[in-house]
């Protein structure tokens, strides 16, 4: 008997369903069920979907037991109250990851797709961010409970506005301009503030030069 193909090429010659390399799993699914992977020439990867959330719930099962056990130990040796202090003073020394964390949930529950951009992708672009991308002040990063909301919060956005989140089209901008934006793509709201300014350009130009008149 023939081995079972690994692949079926739509029309245009382009993977269209593959099979899932996972010995326990050897599915065929179509390629939108597997995670984008740069790497294969047909750019998903080789696991699907199915076995990677598995594989992610066994991984945290046993990452939750191991940091259990570690919480214990601390408790034990030292008590409750350096723990708490050690946790808090390492969750303060990384505000990107709770930062991360809190604009995933709010991008998904705001109706975006965010299955291509992970966790850790939006912590690396907040930790690299220190002023916005917009007016260019500095970010506040010390602030990172989700009470305080400062002007100078930083806040993830998509400049094109798309419904898909990808790590090379978001920015982090203040609040202020997160606020002043609103809903527009970039461009909208530059031409909103050209407008805005040619409006003004000229009383703006009587009020800093005043001896021209
Ligand atoms: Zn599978
Ligand atoms: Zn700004």
């Amino acid at each position: 008997m023939d081995k079972p193909l690994d692949f079926e090429l739509d029309k245009d010659g382009n993977v269209a369903r593959k099979r899932c390399r996972r010995p326990s799993c050897r599915e065929m699914f179509p390629v939108e069920e597997f995670p984008r992977d740069r790497r294969n020439k047909d750019g998903y990867g080789s696991i699907c979907r199915f076995c990677r959330t598995k594989d992610m719930r066994k991984w945290r099962k046993g990452h939750l037991a191991r940091i259990e056990k570690n919480r214990e130990a601390v408790i034990k040796e030292h008590g409750e109250e350096y723990f708490e202090k050690q946790k808090r003073e390492w969750e303060e020394s990384r505000p990107w990851r709770r930062w991360s964390i809190r604009t995933r949930e709010r991008l998904y529950s705001s109706g975006l797709d965010v299955s291509k951009i992970t966790r850790a992708e939006i912590e690396g672009i907040g930790s690299a961010a220190e002023v916005c991308g917009i007016c260019n002040q500095r970010l506040d990063w010390t602030d990172s409970t989700a009470a305080k909301k400062g002007p100078d919060t930083p806040i993830l956005d998509l400049p094109y506005s798309d419904t898909v989140v990808e790590s090379e089209r978001v920015w982090v901008i203040c609040r202020g301009c997160y606020t002043a934006k609103g809903g527009r793509t970039l461009q909208e709201y530059v031409a909103y503030c050209m407008g805005i300014s040619d409006r003004f350009s000229e009383w703006l130009h009587g009020i800093s030069t005043p001896e021209d008149d």
